[in-house]
């Protein structure tokens, strides 16, 4: 099998989980419970804590450990409306993940709340101007992803958080595709709010990160037991916090070494897809480099991404909390992409484990499935 969806999800690295091992099968204390067990889980929990704090560039105190970033955005954003006193507005981008995007449309729905969606420029990506443009008196909170997991597109939401810094706004910048893939710093703008997920770099799935910066207005999101400092209660998942500090250290160490290696694997996949007449959605020069993201005329995304699977091949034709849905077409045109191409488009999403060869047999079965389908 050749895995070309790590956008998705990855691989968990053995590393990674021999650690976690150790905290279901020998250190399993409650981190709550008073006992020597319970406090070497605390003692764990909160090292990793301060590991994922120095890795963000960001304090201990500003990470909150959640079940994943989906919980993570919902709790940012349905906490900062407790805080809009009478304003009514959220601006967000057409290109957002639908953690972001249902969550204000339920919101809508439920909350008095309207939301205004600025539709991603040419090439996939949000201008600063037009998010600014539509931020106006009613308006209590901004998102921006960082970077889209479909397209694999840089947006500029280091500049919009500065262009908000002195707004009275919320600004959430959804940061789950980053690590290991662009340097991310707490400290670069004025982030509120941002959002990872340990499955997205080889950690366990289940674990998730809501950044919230000192001094930030927030209400809790789970109440009872009054764990993470009483914002968000319930046990805390000590094995899969463990394990995601553990991931996003490997991730971030290796960042330098592996984004070059992973990018010259995508050029190598360019050309040749070129040549058989496919489209590349994605701008090469401005996106993370394990995504490429490509149509071919007249075939059907879910066509070719079902073809190449039944010859081993694993990628994506919408991001996969959604998979069968319109979420991915919807947000390619939303982009300027024209319906046809959008509607063609699978993604492709590699890691560090990603070999030459791998990208040889790929293309290799990519041509003879596209040449197939081609005459179909
Ligand atoms: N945001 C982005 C950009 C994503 O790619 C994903 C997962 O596909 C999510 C949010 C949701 O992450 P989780 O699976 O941790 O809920």
């Amino acid at each position: 099998m050749i895995y070309l969806d790590n956008n998705a999800t990855t691989l968990v690295e053995k590393r990674v989980l021999d650690k976690m091992n150790l905290y279901h099968s020998e250190h399993y204390g409650n981190p709550n419970a008073v006992h020597s067990l319970g406090i070497t889980a605390a003692r764990t929990m909160e090292e990793s804590r301060r590991k994922i704090a120095g890795l963000l560039d960001c304090l201990p105190a500003e990470i909150y450990f959640t079940s994943s970033a989906t919980e993570a955005i919902n709790w940012a954003i349905r906490s900062s409306v407790h805080f809009r006193g009478n304003r009514r507005k959220i601006v967000i981008s057409s290109i957002e993940h639908k953690a972001v995007t249902n969550t204000v449309k339920d919101l809508s729905n439920t909350s008095g709340i309207s939301y205004k969606e600025i539709r991603a420029g040419k090439g996939g990506i949000v201008s600063v101007e037009d998010m600014l443009s539509a931020v106006d008196d009613d308006t209590f909170m901004v998102c921006l992803m960082a970077v889209n997991n479909v397209l694999g597109t840089i947006q500029p939401y280091e500049e919009l958080g500065k262009a908000l810094a002195d707004r009275d706004v919320f600004y959430l910048t959804d940061a789950v595709q980053t690590i290991g893939k662009i340097p991310f710093s707490a400290r670069t703008s004025a982030y509120d709010f941002a959002t990872f997920s340990a499955h997205k770099f080889h950690g366990p799935k289940g674990a998730g990160i809501l950044y919230i910066k000192s001094g930030t207005k927030r209400r809790p999101f789970i109440t009872g037991g009054g764990q993470e400092s009483g914002m968000r209660s319930g046990t805390q998942d000590v094995p899969g916090i463990v394990g995601m500090a553990e991931a996003m250290e490997i991730a971030v160490g290796e960042l330098k070494n592996a984004v070059p290696r992973i990018g010259k694997l995508r050029e190598r996949m360019a050309n040749p897809i070129r040549d058989l007449g496919g489209v590349i959605n994605t701008d090469l020069g401005n996106s993370i480099a394990n995504t490429i993201n490509i149509s071919f005329p007249k075939i059907k995304g879910e066509v070719l991404a079902n073809a190449l699977s039944e010859s081993g091949v694993c990628v994506a034709t919408s991001s996969a909390c959604s998979a069968r849905s319109e979420n991915s077409q919807r947000l390619l045109e939303s982009a300027g992409i024209d319906h046809d191409t959008a509607s063609g488009a699978i993604r492709i999403s590699m890691s560090k484990f990603t070999t030459v060869e791998e990208v040889e047999t790929f293309i290799e079965i990519l041509s003879n499935v596209v040449r197939v389908l081609q005459i179909c």
